[in-house]
This record gives structure tokens, C-alpha cells and sequence, in this order.
């Protein structure tokens, strides 16, 4: 028997995600529940991996199943495809395993053409044009890429001509004009007429969602979202209900509870007389759902009914289409909805409560990245106070954002890209197209659209702040300003902030303060910590980031970069001294300068810790972030070790190193100047005795950098372990303390056996270690990863997500190996992969202690590595 692809609703059921999609299974779930759905059937995500193997075409087997499919649904629903008598018009959707909203595309109302509509206008006009202009217009754009903007601007110039502000005012002879115009931009742009034949708008249609799956902006979300490419996307047929038949008619949008904070309680909004692109593309402003009540009530009733089953059925909040034709309700699509950070945790806690679900399910609901929305930082309360409003829209997505304007998304990753950090998108609405600006703003004003508009539904997917439908002010994205109510202008570059909690528009800077864990966010920290195997640990080189990260739930310092210490004005020269000294005098001066630095700043980083373990890792300055390169910087730093410039000079250009990340850094500087290691040693013991005397139990870690042989370890061991045991015994008391390594260079891993005979540790040093499995540098693949990622070589950045095929490989090698030597052996990972929730996942499954990471995603590393034990107990 040939492989089946397609299914009709009734043949598939919620399980069946990976085949169907999201959209598909839950379409066929709500057929099996016995909700009013509109038929039709799922083309399979393994037709669309079979139309990409097959050179991206559909295969005549797929072909027939459509219309053996389609052959079907005529008899289910008693219509025809292409009939003039009883036409059946469908929607095609694309519908992922993973919901990506406004990433893919539909198109409504196909099966139209001249003899259909002409049937169709025979009952009714204006709807029959206006279902055809629509048509025409999405097929147009979704299937034969003609740019939208062509005919919006028709439909502009048409209202502006009739004097009317809204499509509905059109005449059903406006509509019938908007048809000739708009198949005349078709053949403009095609050379040929607009397709008739139903039958092959349908296949058509089917292979344009197949390719949308190619997109650039359906490949960014997945990047962004972790999606991998090869899970395809399925497509669904569906019989059209239709809601721009009059005023009995109508759709909307509601979720089961506010996406925005989690309260519980129906939210949503609707259009009469309208298709469901209205309502979310903000070009009429739609009514809240409670209002519904007064149009038709039995309608309403009726919905809140089924939205109330669909909840319990799914134990989720769900996110719902709706249609009514004629006064009756259809169900279009129901999906676990989207919702802010702040609304995941309340909803989780909230169906604890109300005994839907468990604590432990209610830790795997809530999406670890996600919680960074929370992490970052408010308006500071004083300076928000004291600020004026200057405009309200609708408090869309939560947050604060203060930043400089820009009116379009390439401009804003223009600025992005020369180093801007503070960027709010302005726009009249939000499209798909605008998705790369968007990420790299930190908040987004539109001036059109409601609570589901594309601009609001995506910053809530990202944890962006975004104010819509701020129709108060007037923007002109040409001119690149924007006016306020009270006439002031506001150009590019200018300040600005949004509070996505309020709505509320300020035309000036707002200072923000830090965020801190409370509330929901505590309660649900709380049970993931109760699952977790996994330690926390953070990356912190200051009592500042230390502190941050022990309130966000950090157990230890896995990471101190000592040479990060040395960053500041006051404090680079001594650490300049030291590189540039040519002789030991002059390196033992500036050692000497360098000890008492080091040691206050470990003593107020113990103290900082409480006790919890602190890592030490001992200096790698790559040479090249750190000699001096600015004459006048030569020039004070030559006075100031009595050397004449042109000496200075002279060094400087000496210790150019071509490949400066492959050079003289890490444990290679302490085997050319093992007084550095000696000076270190001297610091962090000398600290740890002192800060013991306040009462603390340190136990100092001492981490060697960049080994690849055991003899390098063996021999600033030897220097670690002379100079401490030396320090202990002068001052008398007992001090314990380890001494480990880190793994990132790849001959460490794969020599992790003999290595292990040295170290007491082992912490993943996965940036370094990625940089060298991949051969390329981690300051420059940026220039060309973007490049891997179009011709779909890389899906993600391995800098940002750990390669596990590659890079984990040797992890795992090293584990094995290091545990076979020494099977006490501690193990950790403190590159930057220790905060990102796959990377986590992984960690816990190859059996690390913990993970180390940046205090900011010590939240995220938590849960994930509780989501992580609950999915693969070890
Ligand atoms: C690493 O290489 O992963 C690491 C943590 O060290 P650094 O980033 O300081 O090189
Ligand atoms: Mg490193």
C-alpha cells in the first residue's frame, strides 16, 4: 500500500502532532469532541519533507490523495469545489508542529472564479466581491509573491475616491472594481491571466505554504525558537465559513485566559462583518468579546461553553479562532495560547490551584527562555512617576523599554549593528516582514492594531515590550518622524520609552531598575528546584554580578574571570604593566601592585557568596584585548614604568600575535611567567585564610585555563600547590582547597584520562572548546555564520547552542574518560551554553554536577535543568 498523506479531520486526533501539525491534530481533536468545525483535511508534514526531497515539487501520489481528500469533503459538506450551483470554497493554512504565529501563510476564499462569484453574487453581492478581492489578493501575494502594498494601495485610492474610511462602507460595485484592478496588477506582474481552474489554485496553494516553510522569516523564528528544519509543515484544507457576509456575521480571536497577565478569564475580540486577516491586521479596531453578548447572545454562550471544554480538555490555556456565518458559531483552529512570561507563571500556579494539573507538570509548562522577560530590568518607580505621558495605546506587551526610535525594521538592524542597544521600532502596524528589526528592539509602538495584532502577538512570543493601536499619534515612516498629540515631532534617534504594562508613551528617557525573583516566579522556582540534579552555578567576576546571581538562585561561582577584575580605568595599567614588563624586576613590581587588588576582590566575592563555592580561574588575557594599542596609552604607561616611548613601542609590536585567541593566553602565560600563577595562588589563598577569620568556610577552587597536555597542568599545579601549601603554613591555620581544570581545548578532551590524574575538576569550557572543534574564531564567525544559516549549513549559532553531535561529543568523551580516572571527579561547564536551556538539557543527560552561567540566566538554567530531570530521570 503507497504511504498515506493526507487525512481528513475525522481520521486524526490530538496525538498526532508530528504528522498533522499543531493546527491539523487539534482541528481533528475538536472534530472528535464534537465542536462546530468546518471539514477538510491535513496535508501531512511528511508530504512537505517529501516535496523538498523530491526537489521541491508535489508528487503525483500526494496530488491524488488531495483529491481523493477533497472528493470527500464534497460529499461531508454537499458542496462542490468550482460549482456554480452549491460552490465549496476552502482555506489553506500551514500549520507546524510548533506554533509560529504569522511566520507561514494562508490564503482564504479559494475556489473563486468568474462563473463562482457571478453564483455567489447572485445571493448576495457584496459579499461574493469582497470574498474575490480578498482572494485574489492573497493568492496573489502568498502563492505568486506580488507584494501586498500593490494592492493596498488600490483599495486606498479607491476609499479615499468613495470618501469612506472602512472597507465595509465599499459598495458591492467598489468590490466588483477592486476585482478588475487587482487581476490586472496579476497580469502585470505574471504576463498571464489569474489562475481559473480551482484545481490548480488549490495545488497551488498547498505548495505555497510548503515553501513559506523556507521563508526568511519562517527560518529566523526557528532559529530564534529552536525549531528544527527538517520537522516540515503540514497544510489544511479547510471548508470556508465565512464572516463578511452581513451583519449576522463575524470572527475573532479569544483566549481562554489574558494572555497578557494570566488572569483568569475569557479575553478576546471580535469584528462583525469580517475575515479573519481583519482582526489581526489592526485595520479596523475590533470590539472585546463581552460585547459579543449583546449581538448574539446564543452565540456567545455557546462559545464560552466549548472554550471552557476545550480548557479542561487540553489543561491549557488555549488560544481560539472563531467564525459566525449567519448567526452560527464555527471553531476555526484552538492551540495552547502564547502568553507573557508573567501570564505563563500565573497560569501554572493558577492550574495548580484550581487542581488541573501537578506541580511537576506545571514546572514543564512554562518556557525557560521565556524567563528572561522577567529579568530584566523596570522603570525605576520615582523617574516613572515623575515622568508625563505623552500618548496611550494599548498595553499589548509587558515590560519597559526606553531607546532610541527608529521607523522601520532595516533600519533598526542598521543601528543594532553599529553597536545601538536601546532601539523602539515606531511603525503603522507590524508585518511578518518586519520580524528581524523587531528582535533586536527592546520595545515596538504601533500606531494601528489591537491585542492580537501581529505586532502584539510576536513581542509577546520574544518577551518584548510593545504599546499598539496608539492611534493618537501620526507617523510618517517616510520622513522618518512621528507626532505627538500635542503637535511635538519626534525624529529618528530621538528617546523614547513605552511601559507594555500600561500603554503608556513617553517622549523622553526613563531610568529602569534591576528585576528581582517574587511572587509566582519564586513559587514556581521553587518546585523546579525540588527537580533539578543539576547545580547552578554563575560566571561572576564582581560582588555586584555575584550578588545579582545568588538572588536569582545561584549556588556558587563556577566562573571568575580573574582578568576581568582589571577592566576598569583605574586598574588596566597594572595589568598592562605586568604583560609589557621585559624583565622579572619589572614584572615582580607589577605583581606587587597586582597582589593586594586581587586579594580584596576575592575576599569581597567570598563574602559575597556566603560560602557557596567559588570557582577561580586564573588569568587568560588574550594578548590583544589587553597591551595598550593607542599612543597616548603607550606614552603614560611608558612614563610610568620609566621607559621611553619608542621602547614601549617597540614591546607592544613585539607581542603582536596573529591569532591571538590561539596565543600566548590561558596557562601558556603561567609557563612562561610562573609568577603570575604564584601571585594568584598567593591572592586567593591569602583571602580565603583571611575571610575564614570572619567566621566563613571557604574552600577555594583553583581553575588552570587552556590546558592540552598534563604536563601544563602538572606544572602550574606545581607552582599552585608549592605557593598555597607555602601561604597556609605561614599563617598557621588549616586551609583546604582543589585544584582543577578547565576543558576547552579538544586535545584536553580527548586526553581527559591523564588529565583527570591532575585535576579535581573539570568545568566545560564550551566557548573556547567549540571555537577550536569548529575551527573558527568566536570573535569572527559572526561575519559569516549568517551565510550557514541561509544555505541552511547551521541552523543555530554552536556559540549560543551547544553542537552536541561535534563539540558534545567531546564533552561526553571527557566525562567518561575523567569519571574512569578519578570517579569523584567534579564536573560543570562554564561556557556560555550553561545558560541555554537545550545546552542545559544535555549537560544533565552526559551527567555534569551543574552549570555555570551569567547571573541574568541563572532562572533559566534552573528550570530547564528541572524540566531536563523530569523528561530523562538519571
Ligand atoms: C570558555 O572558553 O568556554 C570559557 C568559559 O572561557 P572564556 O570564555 O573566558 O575563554
Ligand atoms: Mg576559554
Amino acid at each position: 500500500m503507497s504511504q498515506k498523506y493526507v487525512y481528513l479531520f475525522n481520521e486524526g486526533n490530538a496525538t498526532m502532532k508530528e504528522l498533522l501539525g499543531g493546527k491539523g491534530a487539534n482541528l481533528a481533536e475538536m472534530t472528535n469532541l464534537g465542536l462546530p468545525i468546518p471539514q477538510g483535511f491535513t496535508v501531512s508534514t511528511e508530504a512537505c519533507t517529501k516535496y523538498y526531497d523530491d526537489g521541491e515539487m508535489i508528487s503525483k501520489e500526494v496530488e491524488d490523495q488531495v483529491f481523493e481528500a477533497l472528493a470527500k469533503l464534497e460529499g461531508i459538506t454537499g458542496k462542490k469545489f468550482g460549482d456554480t450551483e452549491n460552490p465549496l470554497l476552502v482555506s489553506v493554512r500551514s500549520g507546524a508542529r510548533a506554533s509560529m504565529p504569522g511566520m507561514m501563510d494562508t490564503v482564504l476564499n479559494l475556489g473563486l472564479n468568474e462563473e463562482v462569484v457571478a453564483a455567489l453574487a447572485a445571493r448576495n453581492e457584496r459579499f461574493a466581491y469582497d470574498s474575490y478581492r480578498r482572494f485574489i489578493q492573497m493568492f496573489s501575494d502568498v502563492v505568486m509573491e506580488i507584494p501586498k502594498p500593490f494592492f493596498e494601495k488600490i483599495i486606498d485610492e479607491l476609499k479615499e475616491e468613495k470618501g469612506v474610511k472602512l472597507d465595509t462602507e465599499l459598495t458591492a460595485a467598489d468590490l466588483k472594481e477592486l476585482v478588475v484592478k487587482f487581476k490586472q496588477v496579476y497580469k502585470n506582474a505574471k504576463g498571464e491571466e489569474f489562475p481559473s481552474n480551482p484545481r490548480e489554485q488549490l495545488m497551488a496553494g498547498v505548495k505555497a505554504v510548503f515553501r513559506s516553510w523556507e521563508n526568511s522569516r519562517a527560518i529566523t523564528y526557528r532559529r530564534l525558537n529552536d525549531i528544527p528544519s527538517n520537522w516540515g509543515t503540514a497544510v489544511n484544507v479547510q471548508e470556508m465559513v465565512f464572516g463578511n457576509m452581513g451583519d449576522t456575521c463575524g470572527t475573532g480571536v479569544a483566549f481562554t485566559r489574558n494572555p497578557s497577565t494570566g488572569e483568569n478569564k475569557l479575553y478576546g475580540e471580535y469584528l462583525m462583518n469580517a475575515q479573519g486577516e481583519d482582526v489581526v491586521a489592526g485595520i479596523r479596531t475590533p470590539e472585546p468579546i463581552e460585547k459579543l453578548k449583546d449581538v448574539n447572545e446564543a452565540a456567545y454562550n455557546e462559545f464560552v461553553m466549548y472554550a471552557e471544554k476545550l480548557e479542561k480538555h487540553y489543561k491549557d490555556m488555549q488560544d481560539m479562532e472563531f467564525t459566525i456565518e449567519n448567526g452560527k458559531l464555527f471553531f476555526l483552529q484552538t492551540r495552547n495560547g502564547k502568553r507573557t512570561a508573567n501570564a505563563a507563571l500565573q497560569i501554572a500556579v493558577d492550574l495548580v490551584s484550581e487542581g488541573m494539573i501537578t506541580e511537576k507538570e506545571a514546572v514543564l509548562r512554562v518556557e525557560p527562555a521565556q524567563l528572561d522577560q522577567l529579568l530584566h530590568p523596570n522603570f525605576d518607580a520615582a523617574a516613572l512617576k515623575a515622568a508625563k505621558v505623552d500618548a496611550k495605546g494599548l498595553a499589548a506587551s509587558p515590560g519597559a523599554s526606553t531607546g532610541k526610535v527608529v521607523f522601520t525594521a532595516e533600519r533598526a538592524v542598521e543601528m543594532h549593528e553599529a553597536g545601538e542597544k536601546n532601539l523602539v521600532l515606531v511603525r503603522l502596524e507590524t508585518s511578518p516582514e518586519d520580524i528581524e528589526g523587531m528582535v533586536v528592539c527592546s520595545g515596538i509602538l504601533t500606531v494601528r492594531g489591537g491585542m492580537t495584532s501581529h505586532a502584539a502577538v510576536v513581542a509577546r512570543g520574544m518577551g518584548t515590550c510593545c504599546v499598539a493601536g496608539c492611534g493618537e499619534i501620526v507617523v510618517n515612516e517616510e520622513e522618518k518622524y512621528f507626532v505627538l498629540p500635542d503637535g511635538r515631532k519626534v525624529t529618528e534617534g530621538e528617546w523614547i520609552s513605552l511601559d507594555g504594562s500600561t500603554g503608556n508613551v513617553y517622549a523622553q528617557k526613563i531610568a529602569t531598575v534591576e528585576a528581582a525573583v517574587s511572587g509566582n516566579f519564586a513559587t514556581l522556582m521553587g518546585w523546579a528546584d525540588q527537580y533539578r540534579v543539576l547545580g547552578v552555578r554563575t560566571n561572576a567576576d564582581t560582588p555586584r554580578d555575584a550578588a545579582q546571581a545568588v538572588n536569582f538562585g545561584a549556588q556558587g561561582i563556577g566562573l571568575c574571570r580573574t582578568e576581568h577584575m582589571f577592566f576598569a580605568a583605574d586598574r588596566i595599567a597594572a595589568i598592562r604593566e605586568m604583560i609589557v614588563s621585559k624583565t622579572a624586576e619589572q614584572r615582580a613590581k607589577a605583581l606587587d601592585k597586582i597582589l593586594p587588588m586581587q586579594r580584596g576582590d576575592f575576599e569581597e566575592l567570598y563574602r559575597t557568596m556566603k560560602g557557596y563555592p567559588v570557582t577561580i580561574r586564573f588569568l587568560d588575557p588574550p594578548l590583544h584585548e589587553f597591551v595598550p594599542h593607542e599612543d597616548e596609552d603607550i606614552k603614560s604607561l611608558a612614563n610610568e614604568m620609566g621607559m621611553t616611548f619608542e621602547e614601549l613601542k617597540n614591546i607592544v609590536e613585539g607581542l603582536h600575535e596573529f591569532n591571538p585567541m590561539m596565543g600566548h593566553r590561558g596557562c601558556r602565560l603561567a609557563v612562561t611567567y610562573p609568577e603570575i600563577a604564584a601571585m594568584q595562588t598567593r591572592a586567593v589563598i591569602e583571602a580565603a585564610i583571611n575571610v575564614n577569620k570572619e567566621g566563613l568556610k571557604v574552600v577555594p577552587e583553583i581553575m588552570i585555563p587552556l590546558i592540552g597536555e598534563i604536563k601544563e597542568l602538572q606544572y602550574v599545579k606545581n607552582i599552585v600547590t608549592s605557593t598555597a601549601d607555602q601561604v597556609i603554613a605561614e599563617s598557621g591555620v588549616e586551609l583546604k582547597y582543589h585544584v582543577g581544570t578547565m576543558i576547552e581545548i579538544p586535545r584536553a578532551a580527548l586526553t581527559a584520562d591523564e588529565i583527570a590524574k591532575e585535576a579535581e575538576f573539570f568545568s566545560f569550557g564550551t566557548n573556547d572548546l567549540t571555537q577550536m572543534t569548529f575551527g573558527f574564531s568566536r570573535d569572527d564567525a559572526g561575519k559569516f555564520l549568517n551565510d550557514y544559516y541561509d544555505k541552511k549549513i547551521y541552523e543555530s549559532d554552536p556559540f549560543a547552542k551547544l553542537d552536541q553531535t561535534g563539540v558534545g561529543k567531546l564533552v561526553e568523551m571527557a566525562v567518561k574518560l575523567g569519571r574512569q580516572t578519578r570517579p569523584d571527579i567534579h564536573l560543570g561547564i562554564c561556557g556560555e551554553h550553561g545558560g541555554n536551556p537545550a545546552s542545559v538539557e544535555f549537560c544533565h543527560k552526559v551527567g555534569l554536577d551543574y552549570v555555570s552561567c551569567s547571573p541574568f540566566r541563572v532562572p533559566i538554567a534552573r528550570l530547564a535543568a528541572a524540566q531536563a530531570a523530569i523528561k530523562f530521570p538519571r
